[in-house]
């Protein structure tokens, strides 16, 4: 009965889950996918502004900030992997996400530096650091010095618009679950 149970929560999310990646806001590519893609570099503008959405597009293409607390993702507790909305390049893991109380995914290091780009941004008459994906140069935010000192000191604050979350548990195994059934 528990497992029986268990299952049909498990096909559940699964379902759930499969149509979020088949609706229209779901991001262009997963990671494999993404390595289908010769070089997102050479995607256009109007493409992306064609495949993202509108929250998507004003953040990772025009630079955008999405308001504080207004994200999916910066009260998010669950383990998995933080990837890139726009080409599914795989950014940032639960195990280094820390809360910030600024209301924005806030993380302590990138999984790799070699996956983000970092540059100087000069706009609002400050100067900042902004964070891009290395991958296909979407803007994912900024990284400021005042992050947890027991580790890196840093604070990569990441805008949720930027992000496409994947639990670490949102890979049912549906041959397992079959098995169960009587
Ligand atoms: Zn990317």
């Amino acid at each position: 009965m528990y497992m029986q149970g268990l299952c049909k929560r498990v096909e559940l999310i699964a379902l759930v889950f499969s149509s979020i990646l088949l609706s229209p806001f779901a991001p262009i590519a997963s990671a494999s996918e993404a390595q289908k893609v010769a070089d997102p570099k050479k995607i256009t503008d109007a493409q992306w502004r064609k495949k993202l959405t509108p929250a998507q597009y004003e953040v990772t293409r025009q630079k955008g900030t999405e308001r504080a607390f207004s994200g999916k993702y910066w009260d998010n507790h669950e383990k998995g992997d933080y990837k890139c909305s726009n080409c599914g390049a795989r950014l940032f893991v639960s195990g280094d996400k820390f809360d910030s109380g600024t209301g924005w995914p806030s993380f302590d290091r990138p999984v790799d530096s070699r996956d983000v780009q970092i540059s100087k941004d000069r706009s609002f008459g400050v100067e900042r650091d902004e964070v891009t994906c290395s991958h296909c140069g979407a803007h994912l935010g900024h990284v400021f010095d005042d992050g947890p000192a027991a580790t890196t000191g840093k604070r990569y604050c990441i805008n949720s618009a930027s992000l496409d979350f994947k639990p670490l548990s949102s890979s049912p195994s549906q041959i397992d679950c079959k098995a169960n059934k009587k």
